[in-house]
């Protein structure tokens, strides 16, 4: 950590002091350096860590380019005055083109942004107010406390100090609540949702923060070059911030404005070879993918790692974390019954289980001709552990599937404790008090356990965001607040002490553990488990009832689908029996287990029993 902050020391000092070495045209370059850091750095927030395709960055920065010209040129505002409002049509513009990813994701959003971003162009081109194809020339410089910005040599400082500021409120963002939920959306949106993250606003956030940092990029660059011109912000731009971002190592912002330095110096190095820039750019980026698809940042690492292990005494945290692996038990689930004697949190007792904890009343479910459900209607009691039973297809993850938001019913309704749940989106079901894991494992599997928790344990709203902005400070206390809360439910279960690692690199048992403990962090009145004892050893099995009753004993209302009958006949108070979509009979474990027709379609049919190999 002191090693880190003497490097980060040192950079500054050459930061600061590099003006001095360089000559007119080394400052010129500095300058735009420092401007595509700023939009590098905007594109490793949507692109690296959101995971939202962005492909109109460059469009943003001509957003703020041309809004800063306009705005001096054409409505004779003074340059900071126009300065804030071209940052806001920047966003503004962000947040239209951000709107299509509340749809489509992947490549398809990276074709409509770029469709846009080509809009965009078009315009600029044809408007005259924009000056068409020949741009806006005669722009003022900006003034400042009478020192003279024409001189680059003070611009650089200018900038350096904006860039600067830019850069460390982008790490503050994404090492706190801001940036987790981001990679919670990133890894898995759905995962997300059910853990209370609105994934649509943090989708338009995303944009329009990377579009507001392109934004202040361009309201400087105006400032810088006097001059806007449609070409500057044109597709060969687009694909060098794509470049920087990926040669960079995508989620990392150092590497994001390492990237922008080493591409820019090097753009201007072939600078005489025009016609191939962009084939010596296309090979740098499959060289970066093939060789280190970490990028600059994970090389960086990796020397890091290696100057480290070679100097003992310079060892950092990383190297800790992996000791502790040695150590747990990272076998088995490992649930011993002291860490659990405290039982899991739970807010049920505000209100006492009682009443229904889930109706579920003639629900109904089409997927084109297939009827998933077929006017199911049942109720789970609060308080007690309801067992889901039936072959394979027969509706239960569906049902699952609706009470929790991923989609609509075709018909009926889903109620818990008297709220509609059913047809409202995931998150508002999470804030509900109904959490689930999934049939197919879904952590967020790039981040260590203590983060996924973390995610479903932090109830700040969005609203709360203004805080990046006007109280930063708060946020460190805030961080340690949750830290310590998901260190004590993750002792609960036995995962203190591995919190540290990658939840995909667990064994698979401990997975479907960190899943639970996830889903009880948003503190919910009912626990929806979707098959949890598939794929788990016998002893892992015993524990894993151990840990549901318990959880039940702490008053949270458990819906268990399950096909072990011997986890269902002894952990169970009642089992509704579901066959092809239809309810086929509902009662005790007992009662269910003896009834004819059961028998008959489900428990004489010994393949029905085998676990559902089909996902969530
Ligand atoms: P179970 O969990 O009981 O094995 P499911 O609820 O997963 O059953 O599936 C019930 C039926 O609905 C199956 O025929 C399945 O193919 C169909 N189904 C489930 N989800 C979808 C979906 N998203 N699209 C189309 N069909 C689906
Ligand atoms: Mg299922």
């Amino acid at each position: 950590m002191t090693v880190r902050r003497l490097a980060n020391a040192g950079g500054l000092i050459v930061l600061l002091v590099l003006p001095a070495g360089l000559s007119t045209y080394g400052i010129h370059i500095a300058n735009l350096v420092l401007i595509f850091v700023m939009l590098a750095v905007g594109l490793s927030i949507v692109l690296g860590h959101a995971g939202q395709v962005n492909l109109a960055q460059a469009a943003f920065f001509g957003m703020g380019a041309y809004a800063s010209a306009v705005l001096t040129l054409k409505v004779g505002l003074p340059y900071w005055g126009a300065f804030p409002l071209s940052i806001v049509a920047a966003g503004v513009l962000g947040l239209l083109v951000g709107l299509p990813s509340l749809r489509v994701q992947s490549h398809y959003l990276g074709i409509v942004t770029l469709g846009l971003a080509i809009a965009f162009s078009a315009v600029l081109v044809n408007a005259s107010f924009t000056g068409q194809a020949i741009g806006l020339p005669g722009l003022p410089v900006p003034p400042f406390f009478g020192i003279d910005l024409s001189d680059e040599y003070n611009y650089y400082y200018v900038l350096l100090v904006i860039a600067g500021v830019l850069f460390v409120l982008a790490r503050l963002m994404m090492r706190t609540q801001l940036g987790r939920r981001f990679q919670a959306l990133r890894d898995d949106s759905l995962a997300a949702a059910h853990a209370g993250v609105e994934v649509p606003i943090y989708r338009l956030v995303a944009f329009v923060i990377a579009a507001s940092y392109a934004g202040v990029a361009g309201a400087l660059y105006a400032g810088l070059i006097q001059y806007v011109s449609p070409d500057t912000f044109n597709l060969g731009i687009m694909f060098l911030l794509l470049a920087m971002v990926i040669v960079g190592g995508r989620d990392n912002l150092y590497g994001a404005a390492l990237g922008a330095a080493v591409l820019l110096v090097l753009r201007q190095q072939f600078d005489n070879l025009q016609q191939y820039q962009q084939v010596a750019y296309g090979l740098v980026i499959v060289a970066m993918v093939v060789v280190a698809p970490e990028g600059l940042a994970g090389l960086v690492r990796s020397g890091w790692r290696r100057v480290g292990a070679a100097l003992p005494a310079l060892r950092t945290g990383s190297a800790d974390a992996e000791r502790v692996l040695d150590d747990a038990d990272v076998h088995g689930l490992a649930v011993d019954d002291a860490a659990l004697a405290a039982p899991p949190p739970s807010r049920s007792d505000e209100r006492g289980p009682t009443g229904s904890a889930l109706e579920v009343e003639g629900v109904t479910k089409r997927f084109g001709g297939v009827k998933a459900l077929d006017g199911v209607a049942m109720s789970v009691r609060a308080g007690a552990i309801h067992g889901i039973v039936g072959p394979n297809g027969s509706g239960k993850t569906t049902l699952f599937n609706i009470a929790t938001g991923v989609y609509g019913p075709t018909s009926g309704v889903i109620t818990s404790f008297g709220a509609r749940v059913s047809g409202r989106p995931a998150h508002r079901v999470c804030r509900l008090g109904l959490a689930r894991t999934f049939q197919a494992l879904r952590l967020f599997r790039s981040m260590t356990v203590r983060e996924n928790v973390m995610v479903a344990l932090d109830r700040s709203r969005p609203a709360g965001m203004w805080r990046y902005v006007l109280a930063p400070w708060t946020f460190g206390a805030r961080e340690r607040e949750l830290r310590r809360r998901a260190d004590e439910l993750l002792g609960r279960f036995a995962l203190r002490a591995i919190a540290d690692f990658k939840a995909t690199n667990l064994p698979y048992g401990q997975q479907r553990l960190v899943e639970i403990a996830r889903a009880m962090a948003s503190e919910p009145r009912v626990l929806l488990l979707d098959e949890p004892a598939a794929g788990l050893s016998s002893a892992e099995m015993d524990d894993l009832q151990q840990l549901i009753s318990r959880i039940r004993d702490s008053g949270v209302t458990v819906a268990l689908i399950e096909h072990n009958m011997g986890v269902v006949m002894s952990l169970c108070d009642r089992v509704t029996v579901l066959a092809n979509g239809c309810v086929l009979v509902e009662g005790t474990p007992s009662e269910v287990t003896r009834d004819p027709a059961v028998i008959e379609s489900y428990l004489g049919d010994a393949k029905a029993l085998e676990p559902d190999p089909s996902p969530a």
